[in-house]
């Protein structure tokens, strides 16, 4: 069996793991990452990414790529509330650049991860997994994948999202508060007005419609609706429900809904509220959605992944260089995106539960965190700790 020493393993290869993995990789670490899939498709509705996650890329030389791959810059995002105006969020005025990214999830992850696989002392294991971690008291020593490779980490990264296999291996539990209402995906040929500014609706009866561009030639509609409602509209295929439900609080996109019909086209994907209570435990730490999950009407999952990364990779560094013990770096790291994770996920929980009255709804929209600029200027400070 082939038995190897490396300095980081990082479980689960989204877009936390992949940059976090890269990262360590570039700067000389030995790293290993192990993704249960083969790294191609995946189903996740990250297409914004916003400015503080981009600058993390940034840092990490990653976003001229996700640029040259179709990253498309945008600026403005118009919000309604049963049809009429409520606000409009500038990125311009947060933050030196102005602009977010929209780019499909799965793209800006394939990218990252070719990046990582051109790495001399890169290791990416596509189609494994974890079968066998063992501790020693609350070292994970060494783990075996599927395949029978064994790795003896100094640090392991759980990345792996909601469902989180190192999460779970630590004891850390965690509340999932399930948001009665599913998201769903659906991609249509661009059309002026959406090729003219993101528009975002929210009506009273918790109906969202998100309009944006992907790329050049193709717009993405994310619906959401109580559960009930949304099985009630998607079951009428021909999308005649759908577009007379949407045409209720959709006022400015008449030729994005025009194009509505096959509702077979639409994804589903659940969504939840999370935190988890600590991050790490011995020589193992978690990002990403492995210890929060937000509201996706903040579009600021993968940011707030990305924002973890930005502070745990340069902490990481001064443990792996001798310079800093691992109980001392994680905590630093814990200390440093608790507060910022929580107040972020409680944002999206306030917006996603006042869509029942306008002035409520109004007054949760907060220009500043849904901006990201908030902490762009916190996290670059941190970024350029040690490393
Ligand atoms: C509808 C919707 C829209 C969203 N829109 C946005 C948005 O616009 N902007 C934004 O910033 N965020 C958005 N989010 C949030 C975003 O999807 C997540 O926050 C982000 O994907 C988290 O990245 P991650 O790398 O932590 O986890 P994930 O993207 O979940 O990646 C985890 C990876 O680990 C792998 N894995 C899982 N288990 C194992 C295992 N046992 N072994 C090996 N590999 C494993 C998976 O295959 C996957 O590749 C949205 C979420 C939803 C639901």
């Amino acid at each position: 069996m082939e038995s190897m020493q490396i300095d980081v393993l990082v479980n689960g290869g989204g877009v936390a793991g992949a940059t976090a993995a890269y990262a360590l990789a570039r700067q000389g670490y030995k790293v290993a990452l192990v993704e249960q899939t083969d790294g191609n498709k995946i189903l996740n509705g990250a297409d914004l990414l916003k400015p503080s996650g981009r600058d993390v890329l940034a840092d990490y030389g990653l976003l001229d790529a996700v640029l040259a791959g179709g990253g498309r810059k945008r600026s403005q995002v118009k919000i309604f509330h049963d049809g009429d105006y409520v606000t409009e969020v500038d990125y311009t005025q947060h933050g030196d650049l102005g602009y977010f990214v929209l780019i499909p999830y799965e793209k800006s992850r394939k990218i990252i991860l070719d990046q990582l696989a051109e790495l001399p002392n890169a290791l990416v294991y596509f189609n494994s997994r974890i079968v066998e971690s063992h501790f020693e008291g609350d070292t994970l020593a060494r783990v075996v994948l599927n395949s029978g490779v064994e790795l003896r980490p100094r640090v392991a990264i759980g990345a792996e999202g909601n469902g989180s296999y190192l999460r779970k291996e630590l004891g850390i539990e965690v509340e999932r508060t399930v948001y009665d209402q599913k998201m769903f995906l659906g991609k249509y040929p661009m059309v002026p007005s959406v090729e003219e500014k993101n528009r975002l609706y929210v009506d009273h009866k918790g109906g969202l419609a998100y309009f944006y561009p992907i790329g050049t030639s193709h717009y993405r509609l994310v619906i959401g609706f109580p559960q009930e409602e949304a099985k009630a509209l998607l079951a009428d295929a021909s999308g005649a429900a759908l577009k007379a439900r949407l045409t209720e609080f959709v006022s400015e996109s008449d030729d994005a809904l025009a194009q509505v019909g096959d509702t077979a086209i639409f994804d589903g994907i659940p969504i939840a509220r999370m935190h988890a209570p600590s991050y790490y435990k011995g020589n193992t730490v978690l990002i990403g959605n492995a210890i929060h999950a937000i509201h996706p009407i903040t579009g600021q999952g993968m940011n707030l992944a990305l924002e973890d990364v930005g502070v745990l990779v340069p902490a990481l560094k001064a443990f792996l260089d001798g310079d800093q013990g691992i109980e001392e770096t994680l905590r630093h790291y814990q200390e440093s995106r608790y507060e910022v994770n929580e107040k972020v996920v409680s944002y999206g929980h306030r917006l996603a539960t006042t869509y029942h009255q306008r002035d409520a709804f109004a007054g949760s929209i907060d220009h500043k965190i849904q901006g990201s600029g908030r902490d762009a200027d916190a996290m670059r400070v941190l970024q350029s700790l040690p490393g």
